[in-house]
């Protein structure tokens, strides 16, 4: 499957700031004879040098992911002042975006002092149990109820009231049932928080839309450090469930409130420990404390709040560790 549009710049401004986003992300990429090849997880992206101009060209697997790539590089050359002009190939005027999915609130409901859980149902839901742990929920201007985006004829996103005015949190998800079509996701209760709210008002049947999947996979290694706070409780939930019985290491996740334990279900070389916000040491000194194994298959997992995220990155940058080994995603900012 593929999309292509001319893009407004010079061949090799475009190739230079493909090749730094590839850079940036870690993404791998080559030089043809034309201009740059980059792939993403994706799809590849190709930039080449016409005599028109520059053209970029998508291709993937999967209509869903061909969105989510053009997406990416809409918002990317947005930031820039260049979106305006791009033009897809795609011929989808009209219909809703591929990768968002209009699903019907099936239940919400207070599984522990801080967190609700959601559950959605739609036979499109299935798609979510692949490519990504994450998706963005989607809520309009309030004086657009029942509006949601679609495709303009330049294949480009017609966000009903402008993109500015959408909110988009992003969430993880915490279970799937593919025969029932229904999706889990847990949401940790913040004064001011738009979600929480909605949780409180929200009733079955009611529709919500979704974007996704995005976002990070799961890892597949012998060992993993998983650290965590209250939003990053589902992540480590459903990455300790499809790690390999085998599997060792460490879980430590932040709760707010003793009772926000959960029972989850986890290898049993993996030790799982809950630290109280205000009453234990900050997630950080027990990521400083950890005795770094010698396992070739290690992998250091860690998400919280932007701050903290930075001290993780700042001291993970220090343990002489692969770049391969590590990861660390601000979830949150205060
Ligand atoms: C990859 C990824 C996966 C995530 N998965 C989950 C998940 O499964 N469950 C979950 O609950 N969250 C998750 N989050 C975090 C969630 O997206 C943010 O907390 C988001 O800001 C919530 O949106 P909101 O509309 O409730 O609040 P916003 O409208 O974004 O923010 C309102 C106010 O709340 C504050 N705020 C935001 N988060 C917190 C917090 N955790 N504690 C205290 N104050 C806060 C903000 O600073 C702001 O002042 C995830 C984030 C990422 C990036």
């Amino acid at each position: 499957m593929q999309t292509t549009t001319q893009l407004n710049l010079s061949p090799d401004r475009a190739i230079a700031l493909f090749q730094a986003e590839a850079r940036h992300y870690e993404l791998p990429s080559e030089e043809t004879k034309t201009g740059l090849k980059v792939i993403s997880p994706y799809g590849e992206i190709l930039v080449a040098r016409e005599t028109s101009g520059v053209r970029l060209t998508l291709s993937s697997s999967d209509r869903a992911k061909l969105y989510v790539l053009q997406e990416t590089i809409d918002h990317a050359l947005g930031e820039i002042g260049e979106a305006e002009s791009l033009c897809w190939s795609s011929s989808l005027a009209g219909a809703r975006p591929p990768s968002m999915t209009l699903a019907t609130v099936v239940s919400c409901q207070r599984i522990s002092p801080s967190y609700f859980r959601v559950r959605l149902s739609d036979p499109d839901l299935e798609r979510f149990s692949r490519d990504g742990l994450h998706f963005r929920l989607l809520f309009g201007p309030q004086d657009r109820p029942g509006e949601w985006p679609s495709i303009l004829e330049s294949g480009r996103t017609d966000w009903p009231g402008g993109t500015a005015a959408w909110h988009r949190p992003v969430y993880t998800v915490r279970m799937i049932d593919p025969l029932a079509g229904t999706l889990d996701f847990d949401v940790f209760v913040h004064e001011g928080g738009r979600v929480s709210h909605w949780c409180e008002t929200v009733r079955s049947g009611d529709e919500v839309g979704l974007m996704g999947p995005g976002g990070g996979w799961l890892p597949e290694r012998s060992w993993l450090g998983l650290y965590g706070d209250e939003t990053a409780l589902p992540a480590i939930a459903r990455m300790l469930a499809a790690s390999a019985p085998d599997t060792t290491g460490v879980a430590v996740i932040v709760i707010s409130h003793a009772n926000d334990v959960q029972v989850l279900g986890h290898p049993e070389g993996v030790s799982v420990k809950w630290l109280l916000r205000g009453r234990d040491a900050p997630l950080i000194d027990e990521l400083k404390a950890l005795q770094l194994p010698e396992d070739q298959q290690r992998f250091i997992w860690f998400a919280g709040e932007k701050r903290e995220v930075e001290a993780a990155r700042k001291h993970l940058a220090t343990l002489g560790l692969r770049k391969s080994e590590w990861q660390a995603a601000a979830y949150w900012v205060r």
